[in-house]
């Protein structure tokens, strides 16, 4: 329980790989942030989770790709439980097609929710951890940031665009005490990734040396490490949870 009584900010927790993460953290004793973008059913279902196996939470809506919201979020936060320690940027989105025919519209929401949205919430809790001279920041990126992917230069780019901002954050912030790592998780079981068809998920299964999809669990056990003290000599970096995908 070294982590009791922090307080994170898990965006995008309503469901799949954040979800994950709000859970790991809460049974770590970690206050956690339950934030979502439209469906409140799925955040609610989030925060009765945490609250069953004994842990503290709350659920703020706020679309990470606007500023206003992401002000809102952090007031929210800050009025309830005082202080935020960990930041995890989780919200994405994918608008997949192959670049001729890439609708404008589509490569501006990725951008919007993937890349802006980590730099409106990391800038809103870094006045306070800067002050704290304390905190930790995880970006979930993807391996696709890393390799790129026919049909994802949208998402592939706001990805690695999160790997760019991760290493500059870093270094600004290091000298206060505060670490930003990034997660790449390959391909993992969410409502992201269920609707691709059988054919695509097993050609995505041989290229995956330990044999296996990951589950929301492989990556939230990353970041609680990554959050935690434990990884207190890592910064700037992006692991990869991927099942070897990505080496
Ligand atoms: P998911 O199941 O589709 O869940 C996405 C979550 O993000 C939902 O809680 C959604 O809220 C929230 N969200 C979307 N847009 C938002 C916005 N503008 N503001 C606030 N919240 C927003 O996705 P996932 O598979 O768990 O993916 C989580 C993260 O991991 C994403 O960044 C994704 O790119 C990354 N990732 C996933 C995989 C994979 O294989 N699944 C692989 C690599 C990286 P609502 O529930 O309200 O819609």
């Amino acid at each position: 329980m070294v982590l009791k009584d922090s307080v994170a900010i898990v965006t995008g927790s309503g469901r799949g790989i954040g979800r994950a993460i709000a859970l790991e953290l809460a049974a770590a004793g970690v206050k956690v942030v339950v934030n979502y973008a439209g469906r409140s059913n799925k955040a609610e279902e989030t925060l009765a989770l945490i609250k069953e196996t004994g842990g503290i939470g709350l659920v703020v809506q706020a679309d990470v790709s606007q500023a206003a919201d992401v002000d809102r979020l952090l007031k929210t936060t800050l009025e309830h439980f005082g202080k935020i320690d960990i930041l995890v940027n989780n919200a994405g989105i994918t608008r997949d097609s192959l670049l001729l025919r890439m609708k404008e519209a589509d490569w501006d929401s990725v951008m919007a929710t993937n890349l802006k949205g980590t730099y409106l919430c990391t800038k809103a809790v870094s006045k306070g951890m800067l002050k704290q001279r304390s905190g930790v920041i995880v970006n979930i990126s993807s391996v696709v940031g890393l390799s790129g992917n026919a049909g994802q230069a949208n998402y592939a780019a706001a990805k690695a665009g999160l790997i760019g901002f991760t290493k500059s954050i870093a270094k600004e912030f290091a000298s206060r005490g505060i670490r930003v790592n990034a997660v790449a998780p390959g391909y993992i079981f969410t409502d992201m990734t269920e609707t691709l068809p059988e054919g695509t998920q097993n050609e995505v299964l041989r290229g995956i040396p330990l044999g296996r999809i990951g589950n929301p669990g492989d990556v939230a056990k990353v970041v609680r490490f990554l959050v935690s003290p434990e990884a207190s000599y890592i910064t700037g970096q992006t692991l990869c949870v991927d099942g070897g995908m990505e080496m």
